[in-house]
């Protein structure tokens, strides 16, 4: 593993619709931040801390980067870790499919399990978490870790493919999404307002050729259901998989080619070309206009002309 603290390389874009040379900076690199790995995912920006968490998946550990100092390992046998974000205390939340849980990180370090079991049987894989205004927390929970034992380890399916919603204040757990909706849940986010949820559906995990698509669900039932499930949009080259919204809604998706930008309409407004296919992303920097992009083994990344969405604690 090492770190390329000033690689810079030639930022490649395509402009599909003119609004998106509004969104990026004509002077910004593409930057390696550092490679070596196996297989990066769950970026998650730490503003209070001026550094960037990652989970490296089949080397089963969390990793650190910051700019001052570089790349070190956060937290080794990690549980096989992959999405995560942070809680309006600002707690670590880490998938794992190892522990087949949604994790939360103490402030004092301890790692305990917030979700492991749905209706008495355990979870498959969470996969990607995002964190309400209200402070429930939506999961994905695929069984795409437990196909092998390179991201987790091979064992039996318990539960049907689903979105969660969980709220830590009272400990309620609610399957969002039914297989008939999402064959295989994997990236989500919210739209600004929160009215829609935007979900990266990549397949069953044995079907040798998936649809892979992102749908789009209303919000409904004062954020206690979901209705309304449709095509939004579907990625090409690859398939998406991490997903995050701008502050003016556009959705910022991985692709085999890069990142693309999807207006709220749907329509492709551009791309930034990256050397290797992007697993996951996220926005961070002091402003929220650097974003962060997992290529495969290594972390790139960009600075925009648009900051991530916040959802912040509401009253
Ligand atoms: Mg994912």
């Amino acid at each position: 593993m090492s770190v390329h603290r000033s690689d810079f390389i030639e930022t490649r874009l395509e402009v599909v619709d003119p609004r998106f040379k509004k969104l990026v900076l004509f002077n910004a690199q593409l930057e390696q931040l550092f490679d070596g790995c196996r297989w990066l995912e769950g970026p998650v920006w730490f503003g209070d801390q001026m550094r960037l968490l990652v989970s490296d998946i089949p080397n089963d550990r969390i990793l650190a980067w910051d700019e001052a100092s570089g790349l070190s390992v956060f937290r080794h046998r990690a549980g096989f870790p992959n999405g995560q974000t942070r809680d309006h205390q600002g707690r670590l939340l880490t998938c794992s499919h190892g522990r087949r849980a949604l994790l939360r990180t103490e402030h004092n370090g301890r790692v305990t399990s917030l979700v492991d079991s749905f209706e008495g049987q355990p979870l498959n894989t969470p996969n990607d978490v995002v964190v309400k205004s209200d402070g429930t927390i939506w999961f994905s929970d695929p069984h795409y870790g437990l196909v092998n034992d390179y991201e987790g380890v091979r064992r039996a399916c318990w539960q049907p493919p689903a979105i969660y919603r969980f709220d830590p204040v009272d400990g309620s757990i609610k399957a969002m999404t039914s297989v008939e909706d999402v064959h295989g849940p994997n990236g989500l986010a919210f739209s600004p307002d929160e009215s829609l949820l935007y979900v990266v559906d990549t397949g069953a995990a044995d079907d040798v050729a998936p649809v892979r698509e992102i749908r789009l669900f209303d919000v409904s039932d004062g954020g206690k259901a979901l209705s309304a499930g449709r095509l939004f949009h579907q990625v090409t080259p690859g398939n998406a998989d991490g997903i995050r919204v701008d502050e003016d809604g556009n959705l910022w998706s991985s692709a085999g080619d890069g990142v693309h930008c999807i207006a709220p309409s749907g329509n492709l407004l551009g791309k930034i070309f990256t050397p290797k296919v992007v697993g996951n992303l996220c926005f961070g920097g002091e402003y929220g206009n650097r974003l962060f992009l997992c290529c495969w083994d290594s972390v790139y990344s960009i600075h925009l002309n648009t900051r991530g969405v916040q959802h912040v604690a509401t009253p």
